[in-house]
């Protein structure tokens, strides 16, 4: 088991199409991720809001980066 561990591209992508639209799952076991807005750093300029989330049942975490609504 690769607890701890990271996504793969592919499931980062399927994680950040689940927020867009409201809660994700893990792409890993189905757990409901729990997750965080980083606050952009300032004086940074591009729309962009990044996401951190975590699985509480497998552990695996990813920063991810959202389209601004
Ligand atoms: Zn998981």
């Amino acid at each position: 088991v690769n607890a701890g561990g990271s996504y793969t591209a592919e499931q980062r992508r399927t994680i950040a199409a689940a927020l867009v639209t409201g809660d994700a799952a893990c792409p890993v076991c189905g757990a409901e991720l729990a997750r965080q807005t980083v606050e952009p750093a300032p004086g940074v300029a591009y729309v962009r809001k990044r996401i951190w989330v975590l699985c509480p049942a497998c552990r695996r975490t990813a920063s991810l980066d959202v389209k601004a609504e």
